[in-house]
């Protein structure tokens, strides 16, 4: 029988900071039923969308987006956070719910015409994930698709990339 995902997601009030209500996966993710569905789901995703590659924004970005690539038998890119990619890098900067950030990639971490799904734990505002599309279309990768195990509605981050196709597995 499939889990209610729901019921695998925490809340945390002002949490980094006051205002903040921060949605966690990590009851999720020590499950192994529920981190199995949740990867099930989206790979089902990424082959209607025939994916030739992942990428995933530092750090939970790499949580769901690792096990997707093994499953397909795919490579997995990471979009990282300053000063952690020893090679030449292409980078993005954003604006977060919470601060600011840059995000990079290896210059040839995508090839031209690589049909690229990016995926993350949460869409919120939608910054993390516009700058890692700007990343991928920098290096020629088309982006098929963004998946997230939750989607913040009403910060409505669905506007900024709604020009892509988005899976949200939970919606809050
Ligand atoms: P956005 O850039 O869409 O505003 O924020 C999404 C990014 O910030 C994701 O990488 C996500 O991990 C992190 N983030 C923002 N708010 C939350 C939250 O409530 N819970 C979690 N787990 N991550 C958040």
């Amino acid at each position: 029988m499939a889990l209610d995902l729901h019921d695998y997601i925490a809340s945390y009030e002002d949490f980094p900071e006051p205002g903040v209500l921060f949605r966690d996966i990590s009851p999720l993710m020590e499950d192994g039923q529920a981190y199995h569905q949740a990867t099930d789901e989206i790979v089902k995703y990424a082959k209607e969308k025939k994916v030739d590659l992942i990428v995933g924004p530092e750090a939970r970005g790499f949580i769901v987006g690792c096990p997707v690539a093994y499953d397909l038998g795919i490579g997995f890119v990471p979009a990282r956070k300053k000063g952690k990619l020893p090679g030449k890098t292409v980078s993005a900067s954003y604006g977060l719910e919470y601060g600011k950030s840059s995000l990079y990639l290896h210059s040839d971490a995508v090839k031209p015409g690589q049909r690229v799904l990016i995926t993350d734990d949460l869409l919120a505002t939608g910054g993390t994930i516009e700058a890692t599309i700007k990343l991928v279309e920098q290096l020629g990768g088309i982006v098929v698709g963004a998946a997230f195990i939750v989607e913040i509605e009403a910060l409505k981050g669905r506007e900024k990339i709604k020009d892509y196709d988005i899976l949200s597995l939970l919606k809050y």
